[in-house]
């Protein structure tokens, strides 16, 4: 989540909608990036972020909004996005607890312009640790990849697989997680 707020530009002075009911990562990868989580309470229903609370704190700072698929139910995806999309704000989903979850006929991961999952020990599909960000936007996917492995121009398969040793470039001052 926080790679794809960097790929989505996010940084200080901007601010980003995060649910009230979460876990502690959704806000803190918003800190992270230097720009400002803004809080918006849940619908007691549904658990999830109540879509007219987000529209109404979208200012001209509101660079991204951050839906949690809570528990797995699907957030009201159609008007999050038509709250965003003309404001050109970008969605990135958290769905740590959404793997399978259908929002209007479409499933999570291929609605907003990152979702990211988990499959950290206490999740539904689980690996121990582990995760897995979807996106369309492939240049997003390129510089999260790179972004995510020290900043290395070529991963393991590149360099060793096929046609034997390649050398790599480190292409950014990024750690494992940054
Ligand atoms: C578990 C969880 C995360 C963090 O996932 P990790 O794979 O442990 O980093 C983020 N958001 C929510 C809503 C979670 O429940």
């Amino acid at each position: 989540m926080h790679l794809a707020l960097l790929a989505a530009g996010v940084g200080p002075g901007d601010e980003v909608i995060v649910p009230t009911l979460t876990f502690a990562a959704t806000a803190n990868v918003v800190v992270h990036t230097g720009a400002t989580p803004i809080l918006v309470d849940v619908d007691r229903r549904t658990m999830n972020a109540d879509p007219a609370r987000i529209e109404a704190r979208l200012g001209p700072r509101t660079r991204a909004i951050m839906p949690v698929h809570f528990a797995g139910r699907g957030c009201d995806m159609e008007r999050i996005l038509a709250s965003a999309r003309p404001r050109g704000i970008k969605i990135i989903e958290d769905a740590a607890h959404a793997v399978e979850t259908v929002c209007e006929g479409r499933k999570v991961g291929v609605i907003g312009d990152a979702t990211s999952f988990s499959f950290y020990v206490t999740k539904n599909v689980m690996t121990g640790e582990g995760g897995m960000l979807t996106t369309d936007h492939d240049d997003w996917a390129e510089r999260i990849r790179t972004a995510s492995l020290h900043g290395l121009s070529l991963d393991a398969w590149k360099r060793y697989a096929g046609s034997g040793f390649k050398h790599y470039e480190v292409l950014l001052p990024a750690s494992s997680t940054t």
